[in-house]
């Protein structure tokens, strides 16, 4: 490493220089610290992860890829986006990888471009049982430029309704199959996904951005094998940098390379490529495959506590690190739930069940995932302590600060960053 010294996060000078971002810094640490963090795609990335993410990477102009760019002195950077590459190949026994992605929705961009054309029909779930906006909504670019169809959950199991999938497929013919969504709390049967895509000769495209950490940690089954293409966000359980990442089979590596650059974006964020390569190696330990298994565990543990609680568990649980609570056993609205519980420092968001009879803005849900408590080092024994504080949060309408003040006491035990930060 010779004698350079490593010039990265430096809060002295960011506190003397900009006193104002730097104390709003603080205090988002000391709020993250303080309360229950359950949002279901958001984690705790590691001190490691966030000192590639401050590095000088993100000075570096690399448009292209690596032995191809349009840039001189890429020869470092160079270095480093092959290593994650490699990293990611291994990991996910895959052909192909691309780390370029700024996030998930670029990443999903990126698949469109080099699957579809505008106008296309693309067959994904619909949003009101769980896809996400990527999938077709109206407000998105999905929805404007393509020809999205929704596929249903079975209204009695709430599960994905695989015969429904394969009749929209037989009827509309879509180009592309999506599998993958954001609030569900289930396993995908991606071998029969990808029959039906067989079957109507469409591309088979999991969005894994949800449980692709679980796949990483091995605790449940890979799309890998089954998918033409894999896109994910390497921010959620996977605990890595913000961003977004595709894996595909070697036939479509071209395509899906010049879909990432030049058709959809610029220069790549190299800190951010450089921190996904650091995630993908903690992801590879033991402690991660363990980490992985706690998750679902966790989340399970979390799921049977508030069931006990009076709230119903959507399918009836979980296989994964997400848990969809239907509130009407309880008389209390999603909105006002996830109100009542920032009230409490715990922080959920309400979502909308499947067949939902209010707004998406009001809801009759609540989702919750256990990604960032496990990293905190959370078990079984919390996350009956959680459940038992999310039922007196959300059944009260006062009290909020003194439920707040032992959430508070939890979170002190499982410090979040104990170290120096
Ligand atoms: C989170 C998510 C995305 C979008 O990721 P961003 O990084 O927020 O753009 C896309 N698809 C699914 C299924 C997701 O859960």
């Amino acid at each position: 490493m010779g004698n350079s010294t490593f010039w990265g996060p430096d809060w002295d000078s960011l506190q003397n220089q900009d006193p104002e971002i730097a104390s709003l810094l603080l205090k988002e640490l000391e709020r993250a610290r303080g309360g229950l963090q359950l949002i279901a795609s958001e984690n705790f990335t590691s001190p490691a992860v966030l000192a590639a993410l401050g590095s000088t990477f993100s000075n570096k102009y690399a448009e292209g890829y690596p032995g191809k760019r349009y840039y001189g002195g890429c020869s470092v950077v160079d270095e480093a986006e092959v290593i994650g590459i490699e990293r990611a190949k291994k990991l996910f026994d895959a052909d192909h990888a691309n780390l370029q992605p700024h996030s998930g929705a670029s990443a999903n961009i990126a698949v469109y471009g080099a699957f579809t054309k505008p106008g296309d029909t693309v067959l994904a779930m619909s949003l009101a049982q769980g896809g996400h906006l990527t999938h077709g909504s109206p407000v998105s670019f999905s929805g404007k430029w393509f020809n999205p169809i929704g596929y249903s959950v079975d209204p009695k199991t709430e599960l994905i309704d695989y015969d429904n999938v394969r009749d929209l497929a037989k009827q509309h013919k879509p180009k592309m199959i999506v599998a993958g969504a954001t609030a569900y709390p289930r396993l995908v049967d991606f071998k029969l996904m990808r029959e039906i895509a067989d079957e109507v000769g469409a591309i088979l495209w999991v969005d894994a951005a949800h449980f692709i950490g679980l796949v990483a940690g091995k605790a449940i089954p890979s799309p890998v094998p089954h998918a033409d293409v894999v896109s994910f966000t390497t921010h959620k359980v996977l605990r890595g940098p913000r961003g977004g990442m595709i894996l595909c089979k070697a036939q479509h590596a071209q395509a899906i390379d010049k879909a990432v650059f030049p058709m959809m974006q610029g220069g790549p964020l190299m800190h951010g490529v450089a921190a996904k390569a650091v995630a993908l190696k903690e992801c590879a330990t033991p402690e991660y495959q363990q980490y992985a298994k706690n998750v679902i565990t966790n989340a399970q543990a979390l799921s049977e506590g508030l069931k006990a609680e009076g709230m119903r568990p959507v399918s009836g649980g979980t296989d994964t690190h997400l848990v969809l609570l239907d509130l009407t056993p309880v008389g209390v609205t999603g909105k006002d739930a996830e109100k009542r519980c920032d009230a409490s420092q715990i922080t959920l968001n309400k979502n909308p069940i499947p067949n939902d009879p209010l707004p998406p803005m009001t809801a009759s849900g609540i989702r919750v995932g256990s990604p960032s408590v496990t990293t905190q080092g959370m078990g079984v024994p919390e996350m009956k302590q959680i459940a038992s504080f999310i039922a007196q949060a959300v059944k009260s309408e006062s009290g909020h600060d003194k439920i707040a003040d032992e959430v508070n006491k939890l979170c002190k035990a499982f410090p979040a960053y104990p170290q120096k930060y």
